[in-house]
Order: C-alpha cells, then structure tokens, then sequence
C-alpha cells in the first residue's frame, strides 16, 4: 500500500505522563517512522505510515494508552509527503500555554512495587521510587512545562544509570521527571523532636518501625506535607496523640497495609474497595466493623482508611503489619505543614520525624471520598485528584480568577472552556492560612501564566477570600469584580461538573452563606441557570444567639428556636438544652433574644441539625466542625416510618412545629429518624411543582443519611461526583457565575 504522511493531534491529559515513550514503542511495533512531540495542545505526531497502518496504529493509541493518561480527542489529517529515516521523539521547546495540565500526584504503581521488593533490583527498598506511570508531580512543581529543572528535583543529579534509563524511549523511566535510585535521589534522615539526628543500627525503616511499636508518635514528610502516625492498634498511642493535638473526638483516618487488613476493619463495598485501590488512593469513609477503637472514632462507626500511597508508607506498613493512625500534622487554624520549620512547632506532639531532603513545593492534603447509593461524593478533593482540569458545557468570553469562600477554601481559574481548581487549600481562619492561600494563588497564575479579567468572589464582605478580592481588584485597575452568591456558587458547580444547560431546581442545604438581604441564609431553594437565580423559598430565619459563637455551640441555636416556639415559657422548660444552660444565662438569653441583640437571623439547614443535636442531648458544644451531624447520623434506624409536622405558606418552610414533636418524642432514635424524613419531605413539597432538573449541593449533603434518603426519594437528584457539595466547589461555581459579567 501506498505510504502516506499524517499529521496526528492528541487532545487531553498526555504530558508528563509516558505518552511520548508509548507512541515511541508503538512506531517500533508497527515499524513506522516520523516524530512525536508535545505541543500546547497535547502530543502532535508525524506519521510515514499506510493506510492500514495508521488505522491499526490509532486504535493501538486509543486502546493501549498509559494509566495516567486521559484523552480528549485523536484527529488526524494527511499532509505533504515526507521522508523520515526513523522514529524519534521531538523535545518542546516553547513553554506551551495554559492547556496543557500539571498532573497530579499519582501513587505507586504495581510495577515500582514489584521492584521496592524485589532483592535483586537495584532500587530495593528505596522508598523514593518511582517512574512515568507513578509517582510525585504536582508537589514538586515550581512552574511549567513539567521538566524536571522545574522540579524540586533539579537539587539531585542523576547518576549514571539513572540517566540512562530517563533517556532511554524504551525504559518505563524515560522522562520520569522524578527519577532517582539509592545512590543519586532523595534520602531519609531519622531525628527526635529536637532536631537531633537519632543514633541506630538499622536503617531509617526499621528503627521507625520499632518506634511505632514501642508506641511512639512520628512525623513523617509525605507527598503533600507530614503526617502525625502511631500505631492505630495501640490505644495508649491514639490516646497521647489526640491529648496533644487537642483533638477530643475528631475521628482519626487509618492507613492500612492491604485490602485484607481493611476488610478487618471495616465493611467494603465494591466501589469503596475500587477507591481504596485507585491511582489516587484518597482516604474513603466506610464503616466499622464493631467499634473497633473507640479512641479512632470516639462513639462514630465510620472511619475514613486509605492504602500507603507513595513507597515509603508502603515500606513501614509491610514491616510494621499493622494499622496506622496517619493524620495530617498542622497547627490549629493553620494549613499542613510542608517543612521542617513549619513543623516543629508541633515539637509537643511528635516524638520523631522521619524526614526527606526533597522539598515539597506545593502542599497537598490527602482527599477524602465516600461513597452513598453507589455515587462517589467528595468531601476533600487534594492530592492525587488535584489540581484537575473541568470542562465546561460553554466557553467564557475573559479570563477568570475565582477566591472561593473562608473555609474549606480553594480557587479556581477558567479560561475557553476549562476551569483548573486548586487542591483543597484549607479554613482562611489564622494569618498563616491567608498567606499560604494566597501563595495558592500566585503559584496558580504563575504556574498557567495566567491574567485573570475577571475577579469573582463571595458575597460575604467578611470573608477573607473577599478581602483578598479587594486587594486584587484596587492593585489591577483593568480587572472586574463580581459578587457571587453563595448558594447560588453551590448549585452552578454542580451544574458545571455535570455540564448541564437547562434551568435547574436547586436545593442547598448548607452551614451558613451571606444572602442577598444580608441574613445568613442555608436553607434554600433556588431556581437557577446561568443567568442568574430566583429564591423560591427557603427555611423560615431563626436568630443565631451570640453571632459565630452559635455555629460551635448547638445549644444556642435551639435555645433560638425554643424561644420562638415556647417564648418566656422557656425559663420553666426542663429539656437537655435549657439544662446546659444555668438559669441566669437562661434570663440573659432571653433578653438578647427578645431584642435581637448579637443574633443575626439565619435560615441555615445545617444549624438546624445542630439544633435538633441539642435538644435530643446529643450535642451541646461542638468539638470539630460537622460533629452533631455526624452523630445524628449514627442514631437513624431504617425501619422506623413516618415524619414529622412541618409549616409552608408563603413560600417559606416553618420548622417550628417539627421541633415540638421532637421534643415530645420518647426514644430518640425515632425522633432523629423522624427528622432526617421531614426533611425529605420538606424538599418533595417544595420542588413539587416544578417540572426541573433537582439539583442538590452544600455542606449537609456531606450528610450520608439526609443524601441517601433523599437520593433514594428522587434517584434522578443531580450531585457532584468530582467537587466537593462543601465550600470547596465554591470557586468553580463562581466561575459559572460570572459567564455574562463584561469588562465594560
Ligand atoms: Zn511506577
Ligand atoms: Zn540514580
Ligand atoms: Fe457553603
């Protein structure tokens, strides 16, 4: 057959990920010759090929691709002919432009595994291994294109066998940018918590190890930043760590050296089981088998357990072979820490460090994923997913920075039809998380050479992300702000993820947002596209006694509620609530009730939850966020039936006559079950008439049981799979918002 010169353009995630290599093995295979390159677009190839030929060859590519790579399109045109003598791959010159990805982290593969224990090979139990189909990325990039003198790891030189495999086409470490062995990457150093190189006779590993057993508490420096970790199985571990971290309750997350010690732990399901093992190996929420460790998850039956995901917990787990508590060690209100410095002032909390001397660049904390009637629902979407590239259903006409919201923050940059969003970047609470957010976005516009035209940014004028806004907006007289509102934000990234076009019916049930007339809305139905939004009703407002200091301390929102329901009444009321107050405070509170005085009204699903929590005694005072959530969760019993009263007249929804029943209610595994129904009830009635898609979002969708009721209710509901329902889909959804703000 007659040869043929064809130009071939691949679309998609295939940078820095053995894509080149693989179409270099491929030319050897069916015995072609030209070039491959990277280009601003993904990979370009010029092919001498027939016709039979290029058709074999391009279902090859489509077929056989490498692991991490993901494609968007394959097109091919035949050009003016050409001779080529042999195959060869092309090296980029330009820097390329802002579609082209940073990959993210990736954990080891099974090929690095086999070698890690493989005696024979000569990266043996190096706990820095990697190649083009694993390993390290995202954390180690200071810019674009990824090289590895953009890395951190242009501090090592190659050795000799090193090098010869990464410019080796045929070796699965060609271009590994990461690349090194025993004798020329990365190494361990082992100190106690001053600092104090520790004296032993093993190797790093081993004298880990013996420490966990022994029941110490060691940092050790990850991928993304450092991890606290003591033996999970060792209560008095688990015990000292949660006495100095501070950290009451807050269930701890588990690493686990394999699918079989999982399954010792916990019930699987075959998603779940598919998370744990994935490439991204996020930490998966799943439940106990018997209350295992009370110290783990004190009186919650879930835990989040991950799999080792770099080489090096990997190497601890397989010698240690058990459970490890592995939590991400960070300062109160500060982000996780990504270096020595950074660390020791955790000093009191760890024992020993095991360090590395390769930097972490950009910090990176484990996601978190669990999954409800077979979806995927992302609570904390960080390494290994992050940063990701969203396509939209549209294109935007500018450029776009978008700030997110204060907690669970991250920012997002859209461009054409793309938004990258950022890993989870962490609270805006504390000066440290300010700086370091704003890091977050220099490092993102630097890495994508990124001008934003656009700045959008939460209604809230209190939240730093919108301080920050500000601050951006006065140094950059060309660009644009726009306000968005926050649940508004929520349903439009759902909608993004999911790229829906049509009017949709959005519910979000969320902690608290700033609403249009300043109140602090939550519980909200909204008809809403890309145009904008209508309110169609919302959760009757309720006072938040004591402002902030209501979103801790449940107790304050149901003595709110108690007030509006039994009025003076109250003072005489003996319920779990006005018990957790003495009766001065009681007077007192009635007063600032009375006159609204430091109680902004608030309309918020999830301070009712918070509610509920108190009066049923369940959760007066909250030790971390989500807490009376969470435990309300463990009460529910699927086999008690029926609902609770509920108010909706002029489009709004009176929660007040549910409260009164609850209050009533003997058995409180009845009332709280009771409760999680009305809610689905509260959302049937109100989206009855609407003939739309039902969208849902917000924080309390974090809420295993209101989202599997309610998905079970209308199993055509529309969640995000890939951004979290919480404030970290806040940024995307600005994006959206901002598709018809001009510049003028
Ligand atoms: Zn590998
Ligand atoms: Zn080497
Ligand atoms: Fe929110």
């Amino acid at each position: 057959m007659e040869l043929c010169t064809y130009k071939i353009s691949i679309a998609g995630t295939v940078q820095g990920v053995g894509f080149r290599p693989f179409i270099y093995t491929l030319a050897q295979r069916y015995l072609v010759t030209g070039t491959v390159s990277n280009n601003s677009n993904g990979v370009e190839m010029i092919l001498n090929a027939d016709r039979l030929t290029l058709k074999q060859f391009l279902i090859a590519v489509e077929y056989e691709y490498p692991p991490l790579a993901c494609i968007d399109s394959i097109k091919h045109k035949e050009i003016t002919y050409q001779i080529f003598d042999d195959f060869q791959i092309v090296e980029t010159k330009d820097k390329g432009d802002i579609s082209v990805n940073i990959p993210p982290d990736v954990s080891i593969c099974t090929e690095c595994e086999k070698e890690l224990f493989d005696p024979k090979n000569r990266r043996y139990e190096y706990p820095f291994i990697n190649c083009t189909h694993c390993g390290v990325r995202y954390s180690i990039v200071y810019d674009l294109p990824y090289d590895r003198s953009h890395t951190s790891m242009k501090f090592f030189q190659m050795c000799k066998a090193c090098e010869s495999e990464y410019t080796n086409p045929l070796d699965r470490r060609y271009h590994a940018q990461p690349i090194g062995c025993h004798d020329c990457g990365p190494r361990l150093k082992l100190m106690d918590n001053k600092g104090q190189l520790t004296q032993f006779t093993t190797n790093e590993i081993d004298k880990t190890v013996t420490l966990l057993e022994e029941g110490k508490i060691v940092a050790i420096k990850g991928i993304g930043g450092y991890h606290l970790i003591c033996d999970a199985s060792n209560k008095d571990a688990v015990t000292k760590l949660r006495k100095r971290k501070n950290r009451p309750r807050k269930p701890f997350a588990v690493m686990v050296l394999n699918m079989n010690m999982a399954r010792d732990l916990a019930f699987i399901s075959m998603i779940e089981e598919e998370l744990l093992v994935s490439k991204e190996r996020p930490i998966v929420i799943v439940k106990m088998k018997e209350m295992h460790s009370s110290v783990i998850s004190p009186n919650i039956s879930r835990i989040g357990l991950f799999l080792p995901y770099t080489p090096l917990h990997l190497l601890l787990l397989d010698k240690l072979k058990r459970p490890i508590v592995a939590t991400s060690a960070n300062i109160t209100d500060e982000p996780i820490c990504t270096n020595l410095e950074s660390l020791q002032k955790l000093q009191g909390v760890y024992d020993y460090v095991l360090e590395h001397n390769r930097d972490i660049v950009n910090g990176c904390d484990d996601s978190v994923v669990m999954v409800v009637k077979e979806q995927q629902v992302m609570l904390r979407r960080a390494r290994g997913y992050a940063p990701v590239r969203v396509k939209l259903p549209f294109s935007l006409k500018h450029t776009v920075l978008a700030l997110g919201a204060n907690q669970k923050s991250t920012i997002s940059i859209g461009f054409d039809n793309h938004v990258i969003l950022s890993p989870h970047i962490g609270d805006l609470d504390g000066i440290a998380s300010v700086e370091y957010y704003e890091k977050n976005i220099e490092t993102l516009q630097r890495v994508y050479s990124f001008k934003p035209e656009i700045i959008a940014y939460d209604k809230h004028p209190r939240y730093e992300s919108t301080k920050v806004a500000f601050e951006i907006l006065k140094s950059n007289e060309n660009t644009v702000g726009k306000e968005v509102q926050h649940h508004y934000a929520h349903i439009l990234a759902v909608m993004a993820e999911k790229q829906i076009r049509t009017k949709v019916f959005g519910v979000a049930f969320d902690g608290t947002g700033y609403g249009d007339d300043g109140r602090l809305w939550g519980g909200e139905f909204m008809v809403c596209d890309y145009e904008g939004y209508e309110r169609v009703s919302h959760l009757e407002y309720f006072k938040l006694l004591g402002g902030v200091k209501a979103i801790k301390e449940p107790k304050r929102v149901a003595l709110s509620l108690l007030f509006s329901l039994y009025g003076k009444e109250v003072l005489t009321l003996n319920n779990p609530t006005t018990k957790s107050f003495s009766s001065v405070e009681l007077r007192a509170y009635y007063t600032t009730w009375q006159k609204g005085l430091n109680a902004p009204l608030s309309s918020s699903v999830g301070r009712l939850f918070d509610a509920v929590a108190s009066l049923l005694g369940i959760c007066q005072v909250m030790s971390f966020e989500g807490e009376s959530g969470m435990m309300l969760e463990e009460l529910f019993d699927i086999s008690v039936k029926g609902c609770y009263a509920f108010g909706y007249e002029n489009k709004k929804v009176d929660v007040l006559p549910l409260l009164d029943e609850i209050l009533q209610e003997k058995d409180i595994s009845i009332a709280v079950t009771k409760f999680f129904n009305t809610l689905v009830e509260i959302i049937a009635r109100v989206y009855e008439p609407y003939d739309l898609p039902l969208v849902l979002s917000g924080g309390v969708f974090q809420n295993r049981v209101l989202l599997g009721l309610v998905l079970e209710r209308f199993p055509d509901a529309i969640i995000s799979n890939m951004i979290p329902p919480n404030d970290g889909g806040i940024s995307l959804g600005q994006i959206m918002a901002t598709i018809h703000t001009s510049r003028s």
